[in-house]
């Protein structure tokens, strides 16, 4: 499923085929993902001009020249590829249509962006820009995790008293948004907290060492995106998916990377979703 860096990844790949460029045709090919589409989405999308695009949370937002913001979220198993368009060094021509090609933007620089989702975990929605804060989806976030609302002193507070454990309070949207399974395992894994640690017992200043630690993971991963896209060997154009070296995460079994520990790292499962760590290291 695609976290952060990744959706980064993605919004990274498709902003200079889509920023300042008409949508000519867009063609929809359902009524639905795992939500209905909007009403009328490909008559308010066609023509229309793409101002920007933005990130909040693992949701694309294209900023479109009707005032209203196309919402994008990848779900389990959303792909978006570009073709006819130069993607750092590689271009990809147009792939022949294919199944579970739900959306197609035919941009008129003669560039594709294709939505791709054989599950339909996916969605999109249009939304009235200046009212993007009140959406459904996004009315509940909490803050960004590179952003600066999010510092030691909100972690410190919203964390203080709470009975769940810190894994599951981490990937609580309305504490922080965006943040995934992956991403909290490889943070508590450097923090050296036990993933099933109450939140409202660990010391404060433990607390608050996550917050430069959430922002390194994310950094690191984002540039790893970066480099995918720079780097882009996929054939068939797909964005923000890549290699990362990950510390715990899917490594059960395999020996803990500390310097003198070499555990083999546990999996757990919490709240329905496995935690990977080192019994040893992390306390
Ligand atoms: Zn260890």
């Amino acid at each position: 499923m695609p976290e952060l860096p990744e959706v980064e990844t993605v919004k990274a790949g498709i902003a200079p085929v889509m920023t300042g460029q008409l949508i000519a045709k867009a063609e929809v090919n359902r009524p639905d993902l795992r939500w209905p589409f909007p009403e009328n989405m490909a008559d308010r999308l066609t023509g229309r001009r793409v101002l920007g695009l933005r990130r909040r949370s693992k949701y694309i937002l294209v900023d479109l020249d009707s005032a209203e913001t196309l919402l994008i979220h990848l779900g389990m198993s959303g792909r978006i590829l570009v073709s006819g368009a130069a993607q750092g060094a590689f271009y990809h021509p147009h792939p022949a249509p294919a199944k579970h090609d739900h959306v197609v933007l035919h941009m008129d620089g003669g560039a594709r962006i294709t939505f791709n989702d054989a599950r339909r975990f996916g969605a999109m929605d249009l939304m009235p820009t200046a009212a993007q804060d009140d959406h459904w989806l996004i009315r509940d976030l909490g803050p960004e995790p590179l952003g600066n609302a999010f510092d030691e002193t909100y972690l410190v507070a919203r964390l203080k008293g709470r009975n769940t454990p810190i894994k599951s309070a981490l990937l609580d949207q309305r504490i922080v948004a965006g943040l995934g399974n992956i991403y909290v395992c490889e943070v508590l894994f450097r923090a050296g907290i036990d993933p099933r640690r109450k939140a409202g017992q660990i010391a404060a200043r433990r607390v608050a060492s996550l917050v430069p630690l959430i922002r390194d993971v994310l950094h690191e991963a984002i540039a790893a995106g970066g480099s995918s896209l720079r780097d882009y060997r996929q054939s068939d154009g797909e964005l923000g998916y890549f290699q990362h070296g990950f510390q715990v995460y899917d490594r059960e079994g395999a020996p803990c990377v500390t310097p003198d520990c070499a555990r083999p790292i546990s999996r757990i499962v919490q709240s329905g979703r496995s935690s990977f760590f080192c019994a040893q290291c992390q306390r």
